[in-house]
Protein backbone atom coordinates (compact mmCIF):
# COMPACT_ATOMS: atom_id res chain seq x y z
CA UNK A 1 0.00 0.00 0.00
CA UNK A 2 1.14 3.32 -0.62
CA UNK A 3 1.86 5.84 1.92
CA UNK A 4 -0.08 9.10 2.70
CA UNK A 5 3.28 11.03 4.01
CA UNK A 6 6.46 10.70 2.72
CA UNK A 7 9.99 11.59 4.12
CA UNK A 8 11.52 12.91 0.83
CA UNK A 9 10.19 13.21 -2.74
CA UNK A 10 11.99 11.63 -5.87
CA UNK A 11 11.24 14.93 -7.66
CA UNK A 12 9.71 18.18 -7.20
CA UNK A 13 7.34 20.43 -8.79
CA UNK A 14 5.66 23.57 -8.22
CA UNK A 15 2.13 22.34 -9.61
CA UNK A 16 1.74 18.83 -10.47
CA UNK A 17 -1.36 18.37 -13.24
CA UNK A 18 -2.99 14.95 -13.66
CA UNK A 19 -4.73 14.19 -16.45
CA UNK A 20 -3.81 15.33 -20.15
CA UNK A 21 -6.91 16.46 -21.73
CA UNK A 22 -8.21 19.60 -22.14
CA UNK A 23 -9.09 20.25 -18.64
CA UNK A 24 -5.27 19.13 -17.95
CA UNK A 25 -3.81 21.04 -20.56
CA UNK A 26 -5.98 24.27 -19.83
CA UNK A 27 -5.16 24.23 -15.95
CA UNK A 28 -1.01 23.56 -16.75
CA UNK A 29 -1.03 26.48 -19.36
CA UNK A 30 -2.91 28.64 -16.48
CA UNK A 31 -0.46 27.47 -13.82
CA UNK A 32 2.54 27.83 -16.17
CA UNK A 33 1.91 31.21 -17.07
CA UNK A 34 0.76 32.57 -13.40
CA UNK A 35 4.71 31.34 -13.01
CA UNK A 36 4.63 27.95 -11.49
CA UNK A 37 6.62 25.15 -12.74
CA UNK A 38 3.97 22.91 -13.96
CA UNK A 39 4.23 18.87 -14.54
CA UNK A 40 1.47 17.82 -16.96
CA UNK A 41 1.12 13.46 -16.55
CA UNK A 42 -0.96 11.31 -18.34
CA UNK A 43 -1.95 7.73 -17.99
CA UNK A 44 -2.39 6.93 -21.46
CA UNK A 45 0.23 6.38 -23.93
CA UNK A 46 -1.18 9.18 -25.82
CA UNK A 47 -2.41 12.51 -24.75
CA UNK A 48 -6.19 13.80 -25.46
CA UNK A 49 -8.32 12.07 -23.09
CA UNK A 50 -12.19 12.18 -24.17
CA UNK A 51 -12.03 15.56 -25.28
CA UNK A 52 -9.70 14.98 -28.55
CA UNK A 53 -13.12 13.17 -29.60
CA UNK A 54 -15.52 15.39 -29.12
CA UNK A 55 -17.00 18.11 -31.21
CA UNK A 56 -14.81 20.74 -29.90
CA UNK A 57 -17.12 23.30 -29.66
CA UNK A 58 -17.26 26.15 -26.41
CA UNK A 59 -20.36 26.92 -25.23
CA UNK A 60 -19.91 30.29 -24.91
CA UNK A 61 -22.71 34.08 -23.51
CA UNK A 62 -23.84 36.72 -25.09
CA UNK A 63 -25.05 37.79 -22.07
CA UNK A 64 -23.37 36.54 -18.39
CA UNK A 65 -26.59 37.35 -16.61
CA UNK A 66 -29.28 35.73 -18.61
CA UNK A 67 -26.68 32.19 -19.47
CA UNK A 68 -26.42 32.62 -15.46
CA UNK A 69 -30.17 32.21 -15.53
CA UNK A 70 -30.13 29.31 -17.76
CA UNK A 71 -27.53 27.65 -16.01
CA UNK A 72 -29.66 28.58 -12.58
CA UNK A 73 -32.78 27.03 -14.15
CA UNK A 74 -30.84 23.66 -15.81
CA UNK A 75 -29.14 22.54 -12.95
CA UNK A 76 -32.25 22.77 -10.78
CA UNK A 77 -30.49 23.52 -7.33
CA UNK A 78 -28.00 21.30 -7.38
CA UNK A 79 -25.36 23.21 -7.52
CA UNK A 80 -24.97 26.85 -5.61
CA UNK A 81 -25.64 29.91 -7.01
CA UNK A 82 -22.04 31.46 -6.01
CA UNK A 83 -20.15 27.94 -8.17
CA UNK A 84 -22.43 29.27 -10.72
CA UNK A 85 -21.77 32.77 -10.55
CA UNK A 86 -17.65 32.21 -10.92
CA UNK A 87 -18.43 29.90 -13.22
CA UNK A 88 -19.89 33.07 -15.66
CA UNK A 89 -17.02 35.30 -14.45
CA UNK A 90 -14.50 32.74 -16.43
CA UNK A 91 -16.75 31.97 -19.17
CA UNK A 92 -16.97 35.52 -20.39
CA UNK A 93 -13.36 35.43 -20.72
CA UNK A 94 -13.35 32.32 -22.84
CA UNK A 95 -13.68 33.89 -26.34
CA UNK A 96 -10.65 36.46 -26.01
CA UNK A 97 -8.56 33.34 -24.40
CA UNK A 98 -8.51 30.80 -27.40
CA UNK A 99 -8.20 34.08 -29.71
CA UNK A 100 -5.08 34.28 -27.86
CA UNK A 101 -4.21 30.40 -27.53
CA UNK A 102 -5.39 29.98 -31.54
CA UNK A 103 -2.27 32.70 -32.45
CA UNK A 104 0.32 30.16 -32.01
CA UNK A 105 -0.49 28.07 -34.90
CA UNK A 106 -3.01 30.33 -36.91
CA UNK A 107 -5.77 28.36 -36.05
CA UNK A 108 -8.92 29.47 -37.74
CA UNK A 109 -11.96 30.22 -34.81
CA UNK A 110 -15.27 29.86 -36.15
CA UNK A 111 -18.74 31.21 -34.08
CA UNK A 112 -22.41 29.93 -34.33
CA UNK A 113 -25.39 31.09 -33.06
CA UNK A 114 -27.38 28.12 -31.22
CA UNK A 115 -29.74 28.22 -28.56
CA UNK A 116 -29.33 25.92 -25.21
CA UNK A 117 -31.55 22.73 -25.64
CA UNK A 118 -34.22 23.59 -23.37
CA UNK A 119 -36.67 27.18 -23.57
CA UNK A 120 -35.65 28.22 -20.19
CA UNK A 121 -34.69 32.15 -19.50
CA UNK A 122 -31.09 32.91 -21.68
CA UNK A 123 -31.46 29.80 -23.97
CA UNK A 124 -31.20 31.80 -26.67
CA UNK A 125 -28.20 33.79 -25.15
CA UNK A 126 -25.54 31.43 -26.03
CA UNK A 127 -23.08 30.58 -29.31
CA UNK A 128 -21.02 27.96 -30.12
CA UNK A 129 -16.76 28.84 -30.40
CA UNK A 130 -14.99 25.74 -32.42
CA UNK A 131 -11.57 25.78 -34.12
CA UNK A 132 -12.39 24.74 -37.73
CA UNK A 133 -8.64 24.84 -39.89
CA UNK A 134 -4.82 24.87 -38.42
CA UNK A 135 -2.57 25.66 -41.56
CA UNK A 136 -1.14 21.88 -42.25
CA UNK A 137 -2.91 20.23 -39.21
CA UNK A 138 -4.13 16.89 -40.38
CA UNK A 139 -5.87 15.39 -38.10
CA UNK A 140 -6.55 11.38 -39.35
CA UNK A 141 -2.49 11.95 -39.82
CA UNK A 142 -1.26 13.99 -36.73
CA UNK A 143 -3.86 11.98 -34.15
CA UNK A 144 -3.82 8.85 -35.99
CA UNK A 145 -5.04 6.63 -32.69
CA UNK A 146 -7.59 9.33 -32.64
CA UNK A 147 -11.14 8.42 -34.16
CA UNK A 148 -12.64 11.48 -33.55
CA UNK A 149 -15.61 13.87 -34.30
CA UNK A 150 -14.50 17.01 -36.15
CA UNK A 151 -13.74 19.81 -34.20
CA UNK A 152 -11.89 18.10 -30.72
CA UNK A 153 -8.33 17.33 -32.94
CA UNK A 154 -8.32 20.93 -33.84
CA UNK A 155 -8.64 22.36 -30.32
CA UNK A 156 -6.73 19.94 -28.44
CA UNK A 157 -3.86 20.81 -31.19
CA UNK A 158 -3.86 24.32 -30.05
CA UNK A 159 -3.44 23.51 -26.44
CA UNK A 160 -1.09 21.32 -27.30
CA UNK A 161 1.06 23.94 -29.73
CA UNK A 162 0.99 25.73 -26.18
CA UNK A 163 1.71 23.76 -24.14
CA UNK A 164 4.91 22.77 -25.93
CA UNK A 165 5.56 26.51 -26.94
CA UNK A 166 5.74 27.47 -23.20
CA UNK A 167 7.93 24.15 -22.53
CA UNK A 168 5.94 22.53 -19.91
CA UNK A 169 7.44 19.31 -18.60
CA UNK A 170 4.98 16.42 -19.92
CA UNK A 171 4.91 12.42 -19.28
CA UNK A 172 2.79 10.14 -20.96
CA UNK A 173 1.99 7.16 -19.69
CA UNK A 174 1.99 8.03 -16.09
CA UNK A 175 -0.45 7.15 -14.22
CA UNK A 176 -1.90 8.76 -10.49
CA UNK A 177 -1.82 6.26 -8.08
CA UNK A 178 -2.54 8.50 -4.28
CA UNK A 179 -2.27 11.68 -3.14
CA UNK A 180 0.23 12.57 -0.32
CA UNK A 181 -0.12 14.83 2.56
CA UNK A 182 1.84 16.72 4.89
CA UNK A 183 2.07 16.26 8.71
CA UNK A 184 -1.33 19.19 8.91
CA UNK A 185 -3.08 17.03 6.08
CA UNK A 186 -2.67 19.54 3.25
CA UNK A 187 -2.10 17.99 -0.57
CA UNK A 188 1.84 17.58 -0.69
CA UNK A 189 2.44 15.58 -3.85
CA UNK A 190 1.53 12.68 -5.65
CA UNK A 191 2.18 8.78 -6.35
CA UNK A 192 3.44 8.84 -9.88
CA UNK A 193 4.12 5.31 -11.73
CA UNK A 194 5.24 5.23 -15.56
CA UNK A 195 5.36 1.24 -15.15
CA UNK A 196 8.70 1.09 -13.30
CA UNK A 197 7.04 1.54 -9.78
CA UNK A 198 5.60 4.87 -8.07
CA UNK A 199 7.28 7.87 -7.19
CA UNK A 200 6.76 10.11 -4.98
CA UNK A 201 6.52 13.53 -6.50
CA UNK A 202 6.35 16.36 -4.99
CA UNK A 203 3.92 19.73 -5.39
CA UNK A 204 5.34 22.68 -3.65
CA UNK A 205 2.20 24.32 -4.07
CA UNK A 206 -0.80 22.08 -5.15
CA UNK A 207 -2.20 19.50 -7.07
CA UNK A 208 -4.33 20.16 -9.60
CA UNK A 209 -6.64 16.50 -10.83
CA UNK A 210 -8.03 17.02 -14.47
CA UNK A 211 -8.36 12.93 -15.18
CA UNK A 212 -11.79 12.76 -16.31
CA UNK A 213 -14.69 11.06 -14.61
CA UNK A 214 -15.77 6.64 -14.42
CA UNK A 215 -16.99 6.23 -17.63
CA UNK A 216 -14.72 3.31 -17.76
CA UNK A 217 -15.29 1.99 -14.63
CA UNK A 218 -18.23 -0.63 -14.35
CA UNK A 219 -17.24 -0.78 -10.62
CA UNK A 220 -18.36 2.55 -9.47
CA UNK A 221 -20.97 2.65 -12.12
CA UNK A 222 -22.98 0.04 -10.34
CA UNK A 223 -22.92 1.25 -7.47
CA UNK A 224 -24.17 5.19 -8.52
CA UNK A 225 -26.41 4.35 -11.48
CA UNK A 226 -29.32 2.14 -11.36
CA UNK A 227 -28.96 0.95 -14.89
CA UNK A 228 -26.56 -1.49 -15.80
CA UNK A 229 -24.37 -1.81 -17.78
CA UNK A 230 -23.35 1.03 -19.45
CA UNK A 231 -20.78 0.97 -21.73
CA UNK A 232 -17.99 3.84 -22.91
CA UNK A 233 -18.60 5.58 -26.32
CA UNK A 234 -14.86 6.60 -26.76
CA UNK A 235 -11.75 6.07 -23.78
CA UNK A 236 -11.14 3.51 -21.75
CA UNK A 237 -8.46 6.18 -20.07
CA UNK A 238 -11.00 7.46 -17.44
CA UNK A 239 -11.40 4.85 -14.73
CA UNK A 240 -12.68 7.00 -11.74
CA UNK A 241 -8.82 7.37 -10.31
CA UNK A 242 -10.10 11.21 -9.06
CA UNK A 243 -12.34 10.20 -7.55
CA UNK A 244 -10.70 7.58 -5.46
CA UNK A 245 -8.01 9.96 -4.93
CA UNK A 246 -10.39 12.92 -3.39
CA UNK A 247 -12.93 10.72 -1.33
CA UNK A 248 -9.46 9.22 0.20
CA UNK A 249 -8.83 12.69 1.81
CA UNK A 250 -12.64 13.20 3.10
CA UNK A 251 -13.84 14.83 0.08
CA UNK A 252 -17.87 14.99 -0.44
CA UNK A 253 -19.20 14.17 -4.20
CA UNK A 254 -21.79 15.17 -6.11
CA UNK A 255 -23.70 14.90 -9.16
CA UNK A 256 -22.51 10.96 -9.62
CA UNK A 257 -25.80 10.14 -10.46
CA UNK A 258 -25.82 12.13 -14.06
CA UNK A 259 -24.25 11.33 -17.07
CA UNK A 260 -24.06 12.62 -20.53
CA UNK A 261 -25.10 9.25 -22.30
CA UNK A 262 -27.55 7.98 -24.93
CA UNK A 263 -28.08 4.51 -26.68
CA UNK A 264 -26.01 2.79 -29.38
CA UNK A 265 -24.76 -0.35 -30.27
CA UNK A 266 -22.45 -3.02 -29.59
CA UNK A 267 -19.69 -4.03 -32.01
CA UNK A 268 -18.34 -7.42 -30.93
CA UNK A 269 -14.45 -6.18 -31.30
CA UNK A 270 -14.46 -2.63 -29.77
CA UNK A 271 -14.10 -1.94 -26.09
CA UNK A 272 -16.41 0.81 -26.58
CA UNK A 273 -20.37 1.38 -27.73
CA UNK A 274 -21.18 3.22 -30.46
CA UNK A 275 -24.10 6.05 -30.33
CA UNK A 276 -26.53 5.95 -32.86
CA UNK A 277 -26.74 8.67 -35.53
CA UNK A 278 -26.29 11.94 -34.10
CA UNK A 279 -29.85 13.63 -35.49
CA UNK A 280 -30.37 17.30 -34.73
CA UNK A 281 -31.39 18.75 -31.35
CA UNK A 282 -34.74 20.25 -31.10
CA UNK A 283 -36.23 22.62 -28.32
CA UNK A 284 -39.68 22.10 -26.97
CA UNK A 285 -42.14 24.58 -27.57
CA UNK A 286 -39.55 26.72 -30.03
CA UNK A 287 -37.80 24.49 -32.24
CA UNK A 288 -39.90 21.19 -34.06
CA UNK A 289 -37.53 18.23 -34.87
CA UNK A 290 -37.65 18.05 -38.56
CA UNK A 291 -35.23 14.85 -39.06
CA UNK A 292 -36.79 11.95 -39.87
CA UNK A 293 -35.68 9.35 -37.31
CA UNK A 294 -35.51 5.78 -39.33
CA UNK A 295 -36.00 3.83 -36.04
CA UNK A 296 -38.69 2.76 -32.91
CA UNK A 297 -37.47 0.94 -30.13
CA UNK A 298 -38.93 -1.83 -28.53
CA UNK A 299 -38.86 -4.11 -24.96
CA UNK A 300 -38.36 -7.42 -24.59
CA UNK A 301 -42.08 -7.70 -24.58
CA UNK A 302 -42.11 -6.56 -28.03
CA UNK A 303 -44.04 -2.95 -27.25
CA UNK A 304 -42.53 0.47 -27.48
CA UNK A 305 -42.22 2.34 -24.30
CA UNK A 306 -40.21 5.80 -25.08
CA UNK A 307 -39.75 8.92 -27.06
CA UNK A 308 -37.16 7.48 -28.88
CA UNK A 309 -36.17 10.92 -30.01
CA UNK A 310 -35.40 13.49 -26.63
CA UNK A 311 -34.27 17.14 -27.07
CA UNK A 312 -31.18 16.87 -26.63
CA UNK A 313 -31.03 12.60 -26.99
CA UNK A 314 -27.56 12.58 -27.31
CA UNK A 315 -27.70 13.86 -23.10
CA UNK A 316 -30.50 12.27 -22.09
CA UNK A 317 -31.56 9.11 -24.52
CA UNK A 318 -30.42 6.51 -22.10
CA UNK A 319 -32.87 8.14 -19.48
CA UNK A 320 -36.06 6.64 -21.05
CA UNK A 321 -34.63 2.74 -20.94
CA UNK A 322 -33.37 3.16 -17.08
CA UNK A 323 -36.30 1.30 -14.95
CA UNK A 324 -35.89 -1.68 -13.27
CA UNK A 325 -39.18 -4.10 -12.67
CA UNK A 326 -38.89 -4.38 -9.23
CA UNK A 327 -40.69 -7.97 -9.62
CA UNK A 328 -38.10 -9.67 -11.46
CA UNK A 329 -34.80 -7.86 -10.09
CA UNK A 330 -34.53 -7.13 -14.17
CA UNK A 331 -34.38 -4.21 -16.35
CA UNK A 332 -37.08 -4.76 -18.82
CA UNK A 333 -35.20 -2.44 -21.54
CA UNK A 334 -31.30 -3.20 -21.00
CA UNK A 335 -31.08 -4.17 -23.69
CA UNK A 336 -34.13 -2.96 -26.29
CA UNK A 337 -34.14 -3.33 -29.47
CA UNK A 338 -34.39 -1.29 -32.85
CA UNK A 339 -36.35 -1.85 -35.37
CA UNK A 340 -36.89 -0.27 -38.50
CA UNK A 341 -37.78 -1.18 -42.22
CA UNK A 342 -35.77 -1.27 -45.83
CA UNK A 343 -36.79 1.84 -46.85
CA UNK A 344 -35.72 3.41 -43.38
CA UNK A 345 -32.66 1.58 -43.30
CA UNK A 346 -31.27 3.55 -46.69
CA UNK A 347 -31.88 6.92 -44.78
CA UNK A 348 -28.41 6.84 -43.21
CA UNK A 349 -25.68 5.19 -41.45
CA UNK A 350 -27.39 4.18 -37.63
CA UNK A 351 -24.30 4.63 -35.80
CA UNK A 352 -20.94 6.33 -35.71
CA UNK A 353 -17.82 5.19 -33.74
CA UNK A 354 -15.21 8.07 -32.30
CA UNK A 355 -12.40 7.22 -30.13
CA UNK A 356 -9.47 7.94 -28.44
CA UNK A 357 -7.62 4.74 -28.46
CA UNK A 358 -4.72 3.48 -30.72
CA UNK A 359 -4.68 -0.17 -29.80
CA UNK A 360 -8.35 -0.41 -31.95
CA UNK A 361 -8.67 -0.02 -35.45
CA UNK A 362 -10.98 2.55 -36.63
CA UNK A 363 -14.34 0.97 -37.23
CA UNK A 364 -16.17 3.02 -40.70
CA UNK A 365 -20.25 2.75 -40.04
CA UNK A 366 -21.51 1.92 -43.87
CA UNK A 367 -23.53 4.44 -45.68
CA UNK A 368 -26.29 2.22 -46.29
CA UNK A 369 -25.68 -0.36 -42.83
CA UNK A 370 -25.48 -3.56 -45.05
CA UNK A 371 -21.78 -3.54 -43.64
CA UNK A 372 -23.65 -4.07 -40.09
CA UNK A 373 -26.03 -6.85 -41.18
CA UNK A 374 -23.63 -9.05 -42.36
CA UNK A 375 -21.14 -8.26 -39.10
CA UNK A 376 -24.08 -9.19 -37.33
CA UNK A 377 -24.88 -6.18 -35.59
CA UNK A 378 -28.00 -5.67 -36.88
CA UNK A 379 -29.75 -8.84 -37.99
CA UNK A 380 -32.56 -9.19 -40.92
CA UNK A 381 -35.76 -10.49 -40.83
CA UNK A 382 -38.54 -11.25 -43.51
CA UNK A 383 -41.54 -10.87 -41.61
CA UNK A 384 -42.20 -9.36 -38.78
CA UNK A 385 -43.00 -12.88 -37.23
CA UNK A 386 -39.35 -13.77 -37.81
CA UNK A 387 -38.01 -10.11 -36.15
CA UNK A 388 -40.75 -11.58 -32.56
CA UNK A 389 -38.54 -14.78 -32.94
CA UNK A 390 -35.52 -12.86 -32.42
CA UNK A 391 -36.47 -11.12 -29.56
CA UNK A 392 -37.87 -13.47 -28.36
CA UNK A 393 -41.79 -11.82 -27.33
CA UNK A 394 -45.12 -12.76 -28.86
CA UNK A 395 -45.84 -12.56 -32.27
CA UNK A 396 -48.75 -10.80 -31.80
CA UNK A 397 -47.42 -8.32 -29.22
CA UNK A 398 -44.86 -6.59 -31.78
CA UNK A 399 -47.35 -6.72 -35.00
CA UNK A 400 -49.47 -4.85 -32.91
CA UNK A 401 -46.64 -2.71 -31.79
CA UNK A 402 -45.52 -1.70 -35.53
CA UNK A 403 -49.51 -1.40 -36.84
CA UNK A 404 -50.00 1.28 -34.26
CA UNK A 405 -46.85 2.61 -34.86
CA UNK A 406 -47.66 2.83 -38.46
CA UNK A 407 -51.23 4.50 -37.87
CA UNK A 408 -49.53 7.02 -35.78
CA UNK A 409 -46.98 7.76 -38.38
CA UNK A 410 -50.02 8.38 -40.85
CA UNK A 411 -51.88 10.37 -37.92
CA UNK A 412 -48.71 12.39 -37.19
CA UNK A 413 -49.27 12.05 -33.52
CA UNK A 414 -47.69 9.82 -30.76
CA UNK A 415 -48.81 8.95 -27.82
CA UNK A 416 -45.11 8.62 -26.82
CA UNK A 417 -44.16 12.38 -27.57
CA UNK A 418 -41.48 11.27 -30.49
CA UNK A 419 -41.43 14.54 -32.42
CA UNK A 420 -44.14 14.33 -35.72
CA UNK A 421 -41.82 14.81 -38.62
CA UNK A 422 -39.49 12.37 -36.93
CA UNK A 423 -41.30 9.77 -37.57
CA UNK A 424 -41.07 7.01 -39.75
CA UNK A 425 -43.08 3.99 -40.56
CA UNK A 426 -41.61 0.18 -40.32
CA UNK A 427 -43.47 -1.36 -43.44
CA UNK A 428 -41.05 -2.81 -46.33
CA UNK A 429 -39.77 -5.57 -45.58
CA UNK A 430 -37.28 -7.00 -45.36
CA UNK A 431 -37.20 -5.97 -41.56
CA UNK A 432 -34.30 -4.94 -39.09
CA UNK A 433 -33.25 -5.75 -35.29
CA UNK A 434 -29.96 -4.66 -33.19
CA UNK A 435 -29.54 -4.78 -29.69
CA UNK A 436 -29.60 -1.03 -27.69
CA UNK A 437 -27.59 -0.60 -25.18
CA UNK A 438 -27.18 2.72 -23.09
CA UNK A 439 -24.02 4.39 -23.72
CA UNK A 440 -21.79 6.74 -21.52
CA UNK A 441 -20.18 9.54 -23.02
CA UNK A 442 -18.96 11.18 -19.96
CA UNK A 443 -19.94 11.46 -16.62
CA UNK A 444 -20.47 14.65 -14.95
CA UNK A 445 -20.06 13.33 -11.14
CA UNK A 446 -16.95 13.39 -8.52
CA UNK A 447 -16.08 16.14 -5.98
CA UNK A 448 -16.87 19.14 -4.97
CA UNK A 449 -15.94 22.34 -5.20
CA UNK A 450 -15.66 25.54 -3.89
CA UNK A 451 -15.84 28.59 -6.59
CA UNK A 452 -12.00 28.50 -6.46
CA UNK A 453 -12.26 25.08 -7.83
CA UNK A 454 -10.80 23.83 -4.19
CA UNK A 455 -12.22 20.36 -3.49
CA UNK A 456 -14.18 20.41 -0.51
CA UNK A 457 -15.00 17.74 2.29
CA UNK A 458 -18.33 16.95 3.89
CA UNK A 459 -18.13 20.22 5.73
CA UNK A 460 -17.79 22.18 3.24
CA UNK A 461 -13.87 23.08 3.88
CA UNK A 462 -11.55 23.10 1.19
CA UNK A 463 -8.75 20.17 1.64
CA UNK A 464 -5.72 22.24 1.27
CA UNK A 465 -3.78 22.37 -2.44
CA UNK A 466 -6.10 19.96 -3.71
CA UNK A 467 -8.05 20.70 -6.92
CA UNK A 468 -9.61 20.06 -10.01
CA UNK A 469 -10.67 20.36 -13.49
CA UNK A 470 -12.81 19.45 -16.30
CA UNK A 471 -15.65 17.01 -16.04
CA UNK A 472 -14.08 15.57 -12.68
CA UNK A 473 -16.81 16.83 -10.46
CA UNK A 474 -18.33 18.97 -13.25
CA UNK A 475 -20.88 22.02 -12.46
CA UNK A 476 -23.82 19.96 -13.93
CA UNK A 477 -26.45 18.75 -11.83
CA UNK A 478 -29.38 17.92 -13.76
CA UNK A 479 -29.71 19.24 -17.33
CA UNK A 480 -26.92 19.68 -19.36
CA UNK A 481 -25.78 22.02 -21.72
CA UNK A 482 -24.38 21.00 -24.57
CA UNK A 483 -20.90 22.12 -25.52
CA UNK A 484 -20.68 22.47 -21.50
CA UNK A 485 -18.01 19.87 -20.49
CA UNK A 486 -15.47 21.13 -22.89
CA UNK A 487 -16.56 25.18 -21.87
CA UNK A 488 -16.19 24.03 -18.01
CA UNK A 489 -12.77 22.41 -19.27
CA UNK A 490 -11.29 26.04 -19.95
CA UNK A 491 -13.39 27.69 -17.04
CA UNK A 492 -12.14 25.41 -14.61
CA UNK A 493 -8.66 25.13 -16.17
CA UNK A 494 -7.90 28.43 -15.62
CA UNK A 495 -8.78 28.91 -11.96
CA UNK A 496 -7.69 25.76 -10.67
CA UNK A 497 -3.96 26.65 -12.33
CA UNK A 498 -4.70 30.24 -11.80
CA UNK A 499 -5.54 29.77 -8.14
CA UNK A 500 -2.76 26.41 -7.20
CA UNK A 501 0.18 28.87 -8.79
CA UNK A 502 -1.12 31.34 -6.16
CA UNK A 503 -0.69 29.46 -2.87
CA UNK A 504 2.28 30.15 -0.83
CA UNK A 505 5.17 27.73 -1.78
CA UNK A 506 5.45 24.55 0.81
CA UNK A 507 8.72 25.53 0.93
CA UNK A 508 8.97 28.67 2.26
C1 LIG B 1 -17.88 11.45 -28.61
C2 LIG B 1 -17.98 12.56 -27.61
C3 LIG B 1 -18.28 13.83 -28.04
C4 LIG B 1 -18.36 14.87 -27.13
N1 LIG B 1 -18.60 16.12 -27.60
C5 LIG B 1 -18.65 17.15 -26.74
C6 LIG B 1 -18.84 18.46 -27.22
O1 LIG B 1 -18.96 18.69 -28.42
N2 LIG B 1 -18.89 19.46 -26.32
C7 LIG B 1 -18.74 19.24 -24.97
O2 LIG B 1 -18.77 20.18 -24.18
N3 LIG B 1 -18.50 18.01 -24.50
C8 LIG B 1 -18.45 16.97 -25.34
N4 LIG B 1 -18.20 15.72 -24.86
C9 LIG B 1 -17.80 15.58 -23.46
C10 LIG B 1 -16.38 16.14 -23.26
O3 LIG B 1 -15.58 15.71 -24.34
C11 LIG B 1 -15.73 15.69 -21.95
O4 LIG B 1 -16.59 15.87 -20.86
C12 LIG B 1 -14.46 16.52 -21.69
O5 LIG B 1 -13.64 16.47 -22.83
C13 LIG B 1 -13.70 16.03 -20.49
O6 LIG B 1 -12.45 16.68 -20.44
P1 LIG B 1 -11.44 16.37 -19.27
O7 LIG B 1 -10.20 17.08 -19.56
O8 LIG B 1 -12.11 16.60 -17.97
O9 LIG B 1 -11.25 14.78 -19.38
P2 LIG B 1 -10.46 13.97 -20.51
O10 LIG B 1 -10.37 14.70 -21.78
O11 LIG B 1 -11.05 12.61 -20.56
O12 LIG B 1 -8.99 13.89 -19.93
C14 LIG B 1 -8.71 13.19 -18.74
C15 LIG B 1 -7.35 12.56 -18.89
O13 LIG B 1 -6.94 12.06 -17.62
C16 LIG B 1 -6.23 10.85 -17.83
N5 LIG B 1 -6.21 10.08 -16.59
C17 LIG B 1 -7.18 9.38 -16.01
N6 LIG B 1 -6.77 8.83 -14.87
C18 LIG B 1 -5.48 9.20 -14.71
C19 LIG B 1 -4.48 8.95 -13.74
N7 LIG B 1 -4.74 8.18 -12.67
N8 LIG B 1 -3.24 9.47 -13.90
C20 LIG B 1 -2.95 10.24 -14.99
N9 LIG B 1 -3.86 10.51 -15.95
C21 LIG B 1 -5.11 10.01 -15.81
C22 LIG B 1 -7.01 10.18 -18.93
O14 LIG B 1 -6.24 9.16 -19.54
C23 LIG B 1 -7.35 11.36 -19.83
O15 LIG B 1 -6.38 11.55 -20.84
C24 LIG B 1 -18.14 14.64 -25.75
C25 LIG B 1 -17.84 13.35 -25.31
C26 LIG B 1 -17.77 12.32 -26.25
C27 LIG B 1 -17.46 10.94 -25.77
Amino acid sequence: MLSRTVDSFDEMFDVVVVGYGFGGAVSALSAHDAGAEVLLAEKMPNPGGISICSGGGLRLPHDRDATFQYLKATNDGTTPDNILEAFMDEMVQIDEYVQELATVNGARIKRTERPGSYAFPGFDQMYFLQIDDIPDFDPKRDYAYANALSGGPFMFKVLQDNIAKRGIKTRLGVSAKRLITDDKGAVAGVWLDDGSGPKAVGARKAVILACGGFEHAPEMQRQYWQINPVFSAAFVGNTGDGIRMTTDLGAELWHMWHFHGTYGFRHPDLPFAIRTKRLPDWVPDEREAEAPMSWILVGKNGRRFMNEYDPYMQDTGHRGIDRVDPSQMGQPFVPCYMILDDEARQLYPLGQTMFNDGDYENYEWSQDNLKEVQNGVIRKADTLEELAEMIGCPVEELTSTVANWNKSCDAGVDDLGRPPKSMVPVRQAPFYLAEVWPVVSNTQGGPVHDEKRRVVNAYGEPIPRLYTAGELGGIWGSLYLSGGNLTECFVSGRISGREAASEASRMD
